[in-house]
């Protein structure tokens, strides 16, 4: 699975860090760190990768089964 994350859609609210610390990291400016990267996750964090995207409230996380052709 990977993880793909849109700099453009970022905000800034800092939950997908909160909730997938072992994934995601915040920057000096509190944005997720990883913005605008999409990488191959283990399998074991998936469930936290979901979580990211489920809590991130722009949309700005999709975690998908194939990298996106734009990657
Ligand atoms: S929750 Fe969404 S908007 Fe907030 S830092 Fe994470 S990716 Fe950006």
């Amino acid at each position: 699975m990977f993880i793909a994350i849109d700099e453009t859609k970022c905000m800034g609210h800092g939950r997908c860090y909160a909730v997938a610390p072992e994934l995601l990291t915040d920057d000096d400016e509190g944005f997720v760190a990883e913005r605008g990267r999409c990488w191959e996750i283990p399998a074991d964090l998936v469930g936290e990768a979901q979580d990211a995207a489920d809590a991130c409230p722009e949309g700005a996380i999709v975690v998908t089964e194939t990298a996106p052709a734009d990657a």
